[in-house]
């Protein structure tokens, strides 16, 4: 009887690997935009903390930590000090225009920038929530890129100030 109940004890429990480090990060400037209000321009230290939750490999691991460190820095670094902005906004016209990108919001205020300087997202808004969903597609990317073992679910948190965070699992 205690035999069976450890068995299942065992059974049911679930490994998981957490990354939170304070070099996981990304300054960025952003503003939240959908019909009827708009933020003004204005930036985050944003911090990424990543779990990724599957079975033991041979080695006694879900994943190398290394790993899931290396993959998650470069898509911090991809964004570090750019400006973010939602691709597939509903309310924002967004126009390549050679070495700027113009913005005009539906009331007409209108942003310029050099492109050089943006990080033109496949996002409707650039909210923590949607851009953990980004972050973690693109971890997902480098993970599998980097030949890493099947795992069963990732769950990606995208902080915009400490303590505040929106997370994606997938
Ligand atoms: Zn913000």
């Amino acid at each position: 009887m205690l035999r069976a109940d450890r068995l299942m004890r065992v059974s049911d429990g679930r490994f998981e690997v957490f990354v939170g480090k304070e070099y996981l990060k990304f300054n960025a400037a952003h503003f939240i935009a959908y019909k009827g209000f708009r933020e003004r321009l204005h930036g985050h230290n944003y911090h990424v903390t990543v779990r990724v939750e599957g079975d033991l490999g041979h080695d006694g691991y879900v994943l190398d930590f290394g790993m899931v460190k290396k993959a998650t820095k470069r898509v911090c670094d991809e964004l570090d000090e750019y400006t973010l902005l939602p691709a597939d906004s509903d309310c924002l016209v967004i126009d390549e225009r050679g070495e700027s990108i113009e913005v005009t919001y539906e009331d007409g205020a209108r942003f310029s920038f050099p492109q050089a300087d943006v990080r033109l997202l496949p996002i409707v808004h650039t909210s923590a929530e949607e851009l953990a969903r980004y972050v973690a597609g693109r971890i997902r990317a480098e993970l599998e890129a980097a030949g890493a073992r099947p795992w069963r679910r990732l769950q990606v948190s995208v902080g915009e100030t400490p303590g505040q965070f929106a997370t994606w699992t997938a």
